[in-house]
């Protein structure tokens, strides 16, 4: 799924939708492991799938990137193929501490594409220009 996540990680998470797909739903042996593996972010994480806060973007020209509205009612603009995210919980935790593996969102993103939860929105290439362009001027 991303060659950048720990081989763990990316186990868990080809696990949980494995689980998914399998029973519909994620046990308490993955939960622990997921709590685990990404600490607090995991549970808000869910949550956020759970609220369907995960919107894929795509656009003509095979552009894509996810959305993730917060649980602050904020948008966030990620990028899973660098599991990057523009929140500033992303920038303390993951870059500048380097003790989170991702930000809730970005975890988000992975469980939502697990578990099927994804929203899809399809935007022109002038769209997806004012998205990419909007999380720059942040
Ligand atoms: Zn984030």
């Amino acid at each position: 799924m991303n060659a950048l996540l720990p081989a763990v990680a990316e186990e868990l998470l080809k696990e949980v939708k494995k689980a998914f797909h399998e029973t519909s739903k994620i046990s308490d042996e993955l939960l622990l492991a997921l709590k685990f593996v990404f600490g607090s972010s995991a549970l808000h994480a869910l949550d956020l799938v759970d609220q369907h806060s995960v919107t894929r973007i795509n656009s003509p020209s095979g552009r894509m990137v996810f959305q993730v509205h917060g649980s602050s009612g904020k948008l966030y603009t990620c990028y899973a193929s660098c599991h990057y995210c523009s929140c500033p919980a992303f920038v303390f935790s993951v870059l500048k501490r380097n003790d989170s593996l991702l930000c809730k969102h970005v975890l988000a993103i992975y469980l939502s594409e697990a578990l099927g939860a994804c929203q899809e929105r399809s935007v022109s290439d002038k769209q997806m220009s004012h998205i990419l362009l909007a999380k720059e001027e942040e």
